[in-house]
Parts: structure tokens; sequence; C-alpha cells
């Protein structure tokens, strides 16, 4: 196989290879990441998935993006030791199901995307005798399986910043309780203090001799693996025989990248349900052509998904062949009446989404939280518009168990938790607290990573 070059949304740096793509995280134009052609999968080869196991068919998948620059070999083991865990899928009623993407180690679907990309830079960091020091600034979630992802992973440094006041208890421990490579930092400020911080180390020269990245969704090794359920879930189906219906709770879009580029692949997909919250930038410019941000974005009760300018937009627009600036202004139109042939977009609100998991509940004895709930119900919205046939796949994207006090608000139980999160707080903690000083970032990075 030769090897597949990645090229820039913003089309003026050069291409690269998956290697310094995943390395490298975002072009130097500021454009993300795509490959320059999708391959394609025989129809018999994804039917003949059903037989293989979630690691073999993400191998499978994946083999064809990393071309002549992987062994096959070497990447089979990474797929093994990435994907050790459960993906339950549940058929809810007639041939809609539920497919839970949180039985990874921080039960979240991050997981799915985080533990691969973890093993594929060390793999290359290897071949080069290089290191890295990963720098990401958290306000919950995603610091939590990108610090799980990487620890333990030689070659690799993490260090993750966070608002002290920000983040829930639990957040926090999953994160500080690694110990290791993990370096964790509390800042006494807010996120965006965070995230500045983070940008100025990446421009220091300063810090020049310290080799960093940054692992959050705009990497490319973030997006791939998430075309691979897709593909698991179909397989999985009492009906393949048909294109599936698939929902999905978005945010950042990368979730939902993965299954527009499952689709060219070769997936037979009738239609994807693109849910958000109340952030409906997307719904409304799918209607009407006109792209406005949100800003700020607006806080639902699915915190994950309040993104009022999806990063991954750029790369949706580029799929449909238009093309996006990361200012989020339009310079090509995409072709958006093939974009409405391929997806229903749909907006859910807060109240929405607390009926539907007392529906689901209630109905069909399915336990939702508020992000796979958005999905549901945008399922439900879908079928009632365009009527039942096929089957249908909604996502769940985090265990309930992480939302129990609003689960208990609306339902009065409270979900078990799973071992992931269990037995935290008796861990021990780890982590230095600075003020939102930049400077003392720097002492840190520099006593510890640098030459
Ligand atoms: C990140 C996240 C999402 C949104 O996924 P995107 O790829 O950003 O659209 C949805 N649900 C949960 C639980 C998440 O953590």
């Amino acid at each position: 196989m030769p090897v597949l070059p990645y090229y820039s949304t913003n089309r003026i740096a050069p291409s690269v290879t998956l290697k310094d793509a995943l390395l490298t995280g975002q072009a130097p134009d500021k454009g993300l990441y795509l490959p320059d052609t999708i391959p394609v999968i025989p129809g018999e080869e994804i039917q003949s998935y059903a037989r293989l196991s979630y690691f073999e068919v993400a191998y499978a998948v994946l083999r064809r993006f990393a071309g002549s620059e992987m062994p096959d070999d070497v990447l089979l083991d990474l797929c093994r030791e990435s994907y050790d865990y459960e993906v339950p899928l549940e058929m809810v009623y007639d041939d809609n199901y539920i497919m839970r993407l949180d039985r990874g180690p921080t039960a979240s679907f991050k997981d799915f995307a985080a533990r691969i990309m973890a093993r594929l830079m060390r793999h290359f960091l290897r071949q080069d005798k290089s290191k890295l020091v990963i720098l990401t600034a958290t306000s919950g979630d995603t610091g939590s399986a990108v610090a799980h992802a990487f620890h333990n992973i030689d070659r690799i440094s993490m260090v993750v910043l966070f608002p002290r006041a920000e983040v829930s208890d639990r957040q926090r421990r999953q994160m500080t309780t690694l110990g290791g490579n993990v370096s964790v930092i509390g800042v006494n400020g807010k996120f965006d203090d965070c995230q500045v911080m983070v940008k100025r180390a990446f421009t220091d020269p300063d810090l020049k001799d310290i080799r960093f990245s940054s692992a959050n969704s705009i990497n490319i090794g973030r997006l791939l693996p998430q075309a691979v359920y897709y593909f698991y879930a179909y397989s999985r189906l009492a009906n393949n025989r048909e294109p599936a219906v698939f929902s999905i709770p978005s945010g950042n879009f990368g979730d939902m990248m993965g299954g527009l580029i499952a689709g060219r692949m070769g997936l037979p997909v009738r239609r994807f349900v693109i849910a958000t919250n109340a952030n409906d930038e997307f719904p409304k410019y799918l209607a009407t052509g006109r792209y406005d941000k949100v800003v700020p974005s607006r806080v639902c009760i699915s915190n994950a998904m309040n993104v009022g300018h999806p990063s991954n937009l750029v790369r949706v627009i580029d799929l449909y062949g238009g093309q996006m600036d990361e200012q989020g202004r339009i310079e090509k139109p995409p072709d958006r009446d093939r974009m409405r042939k391929d997806m229903y977009a749909i907006s859910i609100g807060d109240d929405e989404t607390r009926q539907t998991i007392k529906d689901a509940y209630e109905r069909f004895k399915i336990l939702l939280e508020p992000h796979g709930a958005v999905a549901w119900s945008g399922l439900m919205s879908f079928r009632h518009e365009q009527g039942s046939s096929g089957s249908a796949v909604s996502i769940e994207t985090a265990h309930p168990a992480k939302f129990p006090d609003e689960i208990v608000r609306i339902l009065g139980i409270k979900p078990e938790a799973p071992p992931s999160l269990s037995g935290l707080e008796k861990k021990a903690e780890e982590f230095q607290s600075i003020e939102n000083e930049y400077e003392q970032f720097k002492k840190i990075l520099k006593d510890k990573y640098g030459p």
C-alpha cells in the first residue's frame, strides 16, 4: 500500500504523511488535515465484519488510512491494546438501537479515539527515537480521557492544566490519581486562562527546545478512529442488508465527521441525524444557508456539547466541496443540497432532553444520560417525520453515572457507577497549584522537560 497524503483544509500548507499530521495536530496554515482520498471498502468485506471483534474491525478500517506508514502487525497490536472493553449495542424497540460507547477507562466515548491516538504517536516517536510533551487545558471530560490515554505511554509526557474552581471533584480525581508521566496543574483562574497559557507555551521561544504537541479534537488521530464504531454497529444489526440511520449527539463534530467518513468509505447509511443541544448553529445553517456562530455558547445539561462554533465544521464543509476558514467564514459554499440528503439536523433543548430521559426509561427501561438523550430525541423526531423503515442506531457517548444528580432528579434512581468511576475517593491525589500567571507555568515546564 502506498503512503496516503493528508492535506490542509486551508490548502496553503503542503500535504504531509499521517505521521506528521498526527504529531503536529493543526496544519501550519491553521487548517485541519484530511486524507487526500477516502479509501473505499468493498461491500462483501463490510458484511464480513459481523464475524470480527471490535479491535479487528478497527484494524480493518484503520489500515486503509495508515497505508505503508505502519506495519500491519504493529497496527493490529495497537488496536488490540486500545480496545479491550465492551461495545454494547442494545435493541430498544423494533429496529431501533442504542450503541453505548461508555465502557472505556473514563466512561466517555472520547476513550475510543484518545487511546489509539496515544499509541500511534508512540509508534512514530519510537521510530525517530524522539520524545514529546502533550499540553492540554481542560474544563473536565476531555482532560481525563486524554490523560488516561497517555498514562504510561513511553516517550510521551502529559501536562494537564485545569481551572481549580470549575472542575468537579470526580473530574479532578480522574486526572490527579494517575501519576507517572501525567502532571496535573490546577490554576487559580478560568478555563480560558488555562487555554491562553497553553497556547503561549506552544510559541514561547524560551521553550523551543521542548517538543510540544496537543491532543485536542482537531488532531486527525482523534478523528479516524471514530469512523470505526459505525462499521461495528452496522455489522451487529439483525437487519444489515439495508442502509441504516445513525443518530449522533454533536458538539465539536468529531463524532459526526467519523460517521461521514464511514459513509464515504462505503458503509450503507440512509441518513445521519445530527442532534445538537440548544447550540443550534448547524441545524440553522443546514436549513437556511446562513452560518452564525453562537457566541457565547449556550449552557445546557449535555455540557460536552456546549459548542457555538464546532471546530470540525471546516472539515464537514470541505467534505462537501466548500471552504470555511478558522473564523467560521464560508469562503466557498459547499453542496448544501447534498448535505441535506445525507443529514437531518435538529436542535434539542434541555426540557426535551429531560423529558426524553424520562420517557425512554418509562417506556423501554433504557437509561440515558443527557448527551445520549439528545441523540435519541433527534432520532424519534426523524422517525416521526420520515417513517420507520430500516434499522437505526442512536449513539450514547457517556455513562449515566457521570450525571448522578440530573438522573436522580428526573427518575428518582441513582445510576450505578462502573468500575472505572468507583473507588476514586480512596486513591491518592497529586497535583501542583499555581496562580493565573504564565511565568509560574513556564518555570514548571522548563525545570521538568527542558534540556
Ligand atoms: C465530546 C462529547 C460529545 C460531542 O462529541 P463531538 O465529537 O465533539 O461532537 C458528546 N458527548 C460526550 C459525552 C462528549 O464527551
